[in-house]
């Protein structure tokens, strides 16, 4: 078990609001993931449910948000809405430690204007489903130039239900030297694929534990 204080250069408000939430040492996931991901790695991930993978990319997005430019810097696609919320919650509880880090959801079921406008102001951490990304690409009311660091959460559901084709679409609309990062539980032939068309020479982690 392993300190989070142990990360280089963890800012010391993040260190206190991970201690406030009474997370103190980090989950293997975590432990292996962290460091790399702050060094600008891409990540190729499988560790089972309940290990920490939203905060072993959560707390390096959070770190690396330049909350100067109000341009997202971050894009988690998540296959359902209900994970989109989830990985949402887990996020604003440890970016209360950056003032004006702003995380927004966009996915099905909610008015595309609404959630235009919310982009319109602006957003730093966007965690969302293919569906509501690409219907935002269609109509212009999110652009990706600025994104630094993609995250495919829970690849292998999403590979299940359909998502290759939208993912690698995505993924077109943005910088090729960004960062991208892909946790699953799993690690089925199609999530090979889907690393070679999305991620570079990236950092494999396989981790058994939960903890
Ligand atoms: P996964 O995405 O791997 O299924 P989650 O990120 O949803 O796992 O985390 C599972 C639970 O573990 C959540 O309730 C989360 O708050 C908690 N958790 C995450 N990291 C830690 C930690 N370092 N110490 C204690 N609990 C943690
Ligand atoms: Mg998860």
């Amino acid at each position: 078990m392993t300190a989070f204080s142990t990360i280089l250069n963890i800012p010391k408000a993040l260190l206190g609001t991970l201690e406030t939430l009474g997370f103190s040492t980090m989950t293997e996931i975590q432990q292996q993931s962290i460091g790399p991901i702050l060094e600008g790695k891409d990540i190729l991930a499988q560790s089972k449910t309940g290990s920490g993978k939203t905060l072993a990319f959560g707390i390096p997005a959070a770190i690396r948000t330049n909350v100067e430019t109000n341009k997202p810097q971050t894009i988690v696609i998540t296959p359902t809405r209900e994970l989109a919320e989830q990985v949402a919650m887990e996020l604003r509880k440890i970016a209360a430690y950056k003032a004006n880090l702003k995380i927004l959801t966009l996915y099905g079921g909610v008015p595309l204007r609404a959630q235009a406008g919310s982009l319109a102001k602006g957003a730093h951490i966007l965690i969302g489903t293919p569906g509501r990304i690409q219907d935002h690409l269609a109509k212009g009311t999110l652009t990706l130039e600025s994104i630094k660091t993609l995250v495919l959460d829970e690849a292998d559901r999403m590979l299940d239900m359909g998502f290759y084709d939208e993912i690698v679409k995505i993924g077109s609309n943005m910088p090729k030297n960004r960062q991208t990062l892909l946790f699953s539980a799993t690690f089925p032939p199609k999530i090979e694929a889907l690393a070679k068309a999305l991620l570079k020479n990236p950092l494999t982690i396989k981790v058994d534990t939960v903890q």
